[in-house]
């Protein structure tokens, strides 16, 4: 039987690996939806490529070079944030949110109401609306896969056990392209810099949270909605070769890891699949040629991204949203040169300690939180700016 599936943020790093596992295995998929933010063109070309129904620019800007890319197809076009919404409500049995930002969360939690399978690697959705978005998908009946690759094998080693059994969950990070260097060395890096990664082939936005390790401490805090094992049960451990994804140590001290090479498509592919296996030409992990793997402390006294992010979910109400609303606007000024690589997570503690909303109980606080901290934190880019 296929399976129906929509990918929000197709043009994109993880859509694309996404639609390329599609590809491998065509007849057992069926796309009803692919989106993008501006890029018409290739989104299109995908569109036709995979015979989708409908394909979504969230810039309205380029909805007539959509419209005329698609002329002669049967593929609808539309655009803006309330086509998103309509396209995640198409009811695909099995939906990507792959937008990059708080700009995935509006069609994620509409895809969750569906009552479908929602692969989650948006993760600015979660972190900035983790207990609404996990309460809409208990209530719809939705199933949420996590696909950040170290999400993916918490999900993987807890099929050998029970949550309730945990005792410790380590998240593993690379380190990212500055591990080793100094504060000093890391006050001039450019954008180019920052954004190769040594591991993995990313969008820039994570490149540059990975850069920071604002990406673990993003990642700590999506853990901790998907996981509840409780915040002090979940470790951060450095592991510059990118291998072992994360690990689950259970009551009996017994440690379930996931391994694999570096390459998205493999925990994609776990949860496109999900529940069964599908076949993909990733390359095989080959231990001996890597013959060997090393472990470090986190240092935050280089990299503070972690430890904010633990106080800001110990803080909760707003806080977590305020993080990634700053965060984003931060790497956005970084990446357009307004900013040096040390302000980013300097802005964000700043942000944090400027001004304290009421906690959220409804999406639209959200939005309302993650909009005041965007005004606020361009305020603090100015202040800073090179
Ligand atoms: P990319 O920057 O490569 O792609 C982002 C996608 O989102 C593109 O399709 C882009 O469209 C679209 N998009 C951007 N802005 C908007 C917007 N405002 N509204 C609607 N669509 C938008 O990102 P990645 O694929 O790297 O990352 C996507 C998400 O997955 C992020 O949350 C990231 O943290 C997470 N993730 C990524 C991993 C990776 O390996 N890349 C690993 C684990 C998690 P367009 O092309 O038109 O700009």
């Amino acid at each position: 039987m296929t399976k129906s599936v929509s990918i929000f943020g197709a043009t994109g790093s993880v859509g694309q690996s996404t639609l390329d596992l599609i590809r491998q295995h065509p007849e057992d998929y069926n796309v009803i939806a692919l989106t993008a933010n501006g890029n018409a063109d290739e989104l299109a070309a995908l569109a036709k490529e995979f015979s989708a129904q409908v394909a979504v620019v969230a810039d309205e800007a380029a909805y007539d070079c959509l419209k005329q890319r698609l002329a002669g197809t049967s593929i609808e076009a539309s655009s803006g944030p309330d086509a998103l919404i309509a396209a995640a409500g198409l009811g695909a049995d099995w939906t990507m949110a792959a937008i990059v930002g708080c700009a995935g969360l509006p069609p994620t939690l509409e895809a969750l109401r569906s009552g479908k399978t929602v692969a989650l690697a948006n993760k600015e959705a979660l972190v900035s609306a983790g207990a609404l978005m996990m309460a809409e998908a208990e209530k719809a009946g939705a199933t949420l896969l996590p696909v950040d690759s170290e999400h993916n094998a918490i999900f993987q080693a807890l099929q050998g056990g029970q949550i309730q059994q945990v005792r410790k969950i380590t998240l593993t990070a690379s380190g990212g392209p500055f591990r080793t260097w100094t504060r000093e060395q890391m006050a001039s890096v450019t954008p180019e810099q920052a954004v190769a990664h040594p591991n993995w082939d990313m969008g820039a936005k994570i490149s540059i949270d990975s850069a920071t390790m604002m990406n673990k401490g993003l990642e700590l805090i999506e853990a901790h909605y998907l996981f509840p094992v409780g915040l002090e049960n979940i470790e951060i451990l450095v592991h510059p070769q990118s291998v072992i994804h994360s690990m689950v140590e259970y009551q009996d001290r017994s440690t379930l890891a996931q391994l694999g090479s570096p390459d998205m498509r493999i925990p994609i592919a776990n949860a496109l699949a999900w529940p069964e296996r599908m076949t993909t030409n990733c390359e095989p992990l080959n231990l001996v040629e890597i013959s060997r793997l090393d472990f470090e402390q986190p240092d935050e006294s280089r990299f503070p991204a972690t430890k904010i992010a633990r106080a800001a979910i110990t803080a909760g109400g707003a806080t977590p949203a305020m993080l990634n609303a700053a965060n984003e606007v931060a790497v956005a000024a970084f990446l357009n040169g307004a900013v040096q690589f040390l302000d980013i997570t300097e802005i964000v503690t700043r942000l944090l300690d400027s001004y304290s909303p009421p906690e959220p109980n409804a999406l639209a606080d959200i939005f309302a939180i993650d909009k005041e901290t965007r005004v606020r934190t361009e305020q603090l880019v100015e202040g800073l700016q090179v």
